[in-house]
């Protein structure tokens, strides 16, 4: 059983108060709170041990490239690569996504070729991508989705021409929170020969993932999302793709031998990790996976599941109440209107209860522009939240419905 009061002593930040009021953090999706295992790890290592890695000959040096290189083995396992030099330590999604865009584009996107992507991704997953095609003379496709924000899978086989060289994808919307059918889409691509990235910035931290299993060729997260540092994130991808990649940035660490005539590049996962790695941040999402581990990926997605669905059910008693987003496959994410009342009044509102949450275009405006809205209200669980902080997040709504008069 997933022991949520113990799991909350972990995040000394969960005892906050903000105006007075208890914190209710419910902005997850934006960023989560990192454990004291993580920030001790860090501070051990920067107390103890900071020194350069990959570089020295010395103790501390050795300690902290071992250290670097046991959090690249967690994360493999983490995620079920099939090898350690299939994980590239980068700054995050948004950095895996455009080595991706840089990288792939080289060696594969031509003139006219075609890049998909879907109407509820996130923008580090549409402007990379329109960059690339700006550079190469490449065309972006869109896969829409239906109103209750379930991709529309109909439109797939006059969308997946031989022209798509590659797929990109959320496995979770970070607005809507639809748990979408990447497997199936993996499938369908590479039946026309195209790759697939997926975008696991909100799946990591909820769903069990294995990447041989689902067969992608590219999966990318951060670990700030997953209760461990920012400034540091996950490439993945398949070894024999990104052999045939060219290197992204130049500089250290990432070449073989430097001649003024001609460089050689080194062996990955390095090939793509030029200069001084955020070694301590690696080494913090190394513990983060560890503490997530601990507990289990699968009893939080359970307990999670019935944390969702009891705020679904109350927020459905708030009057003038609007969710975007009622997948089938659901998780985590709450977006939501409060009849006409304007997102940031709400967020505002929620803020001087307590109550954090995200409101804005949540960095996906196809999908504002889908609804027609300027923008949404979020609240994203974590799996340290509880069901007191939903009621509190609903005790909320109804006062915020009450000062409109939405009742
Ligand atoms: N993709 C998705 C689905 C996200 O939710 C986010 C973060 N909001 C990103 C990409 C970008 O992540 P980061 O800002 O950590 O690079």
């Amino acid at each position: 059983m997933f022991d949520v009061a113990k799991v909350r002593k972990d995040f000394p930040i969960l005892e906050e108060q903000v105006y007075g009021k208890r914190l209710v953090y419910l902005d997850n999706g934006a960023t989560t709170q990192r454990p004291l295992q993580v920030i001790e790890k860090m501070n051990e290592y920067y107390l103890k041990y900071n020194s350069n890695v990959h570089r020295g000959v010395h103790f501390l040096s050795n300690k902290c490239t071992d250290a670097n290189e046991e959090a690249r083995e967690i994360v493999r396992k983490f995620i079920h690569a099939g090898s350690d030099k299939e994980i590239i330590f980068t700054r995050g999604t948004t950095e895996s996504i455009n080595l991706v865009a840089f990288s792939f584009g080289e060696a594969f996107i031509r003139e006219g070729d075609e890049i998909l992507v879907t109407e509820m991704e996130h923008h580090a997953n549409i402007v990379p991508w329109q960059m690339l095609c700006e550079r190469k003379g490449a065309v972006l496709k869109v896969l829409p989705f239906n109103d209750k924000g379930e991709l529309d899978l109909s439109q797939l086989d006059t969308l997946l021409t031989p022209r798509v060289k590659l797929v990109g994808v959320a496995y979770v919307s970070n607005v809507l929170g639809t748990v979408n059918p990447v497997k199936e889409l993996i499938g369908r691509a590479h039946r026309i020969g195209a790759k697939v990235l997926v975008d696991g910035a909100q799946a990591v931290q909820h769903i069990p993932i294995d990447v041989q299993a689902l067969d992608c060729d590219f999966f990318v997260f951060s670990g700030h999302k997953l209760y461990g540092p920012t400034g540091v994130g996950v490439l993945y991808g398949k070894e024999d793709l990104l052999n045939r990649m060219p290197p992204w940035q130049g500089g250290g660490e990432m070449i073989k031998e430097v001649h003024f005539e001609k460089t050689t590049y080194n062996e990955l996962p390095f090939k793509f990790e030029a200069g001084t790695p955020d070694f301590i941040g690696v080494i913090g999402l190394g513990e983060a996976i560890r503490y997530v581990e601990s507990l289990g990926l699968p009893e939080i997605a359970v307990y999670e599941q019935q944390l969702l669905d009891y705020a679904m059910e109350r927020m459905r008693q708030v009057p003038a109440m609007r969710i975007f987003g009622e997948a089938i496959r659901k998780s985590s994410v709450l977006s939501f209107a409060l009849g006409e009342i304007h997102h940031s009044d709400t967020g505002i509102l929620l803020d001087k209860m307590g109550i954090a949450v995200r409101t804005g275009q949540l960095c996906a405006e196809p999908v504002m522009q889908h609804y027609g809205v300027t923008g949404m209200v979020r609240a994203s669980i974590g799996m340290y939240n509880t069901s007191e902080e939903i009621d509190l997040f609903c005790e909320g709504l109804h006062r915020v419905a009450k000062m409109f008069k939405l009742a």
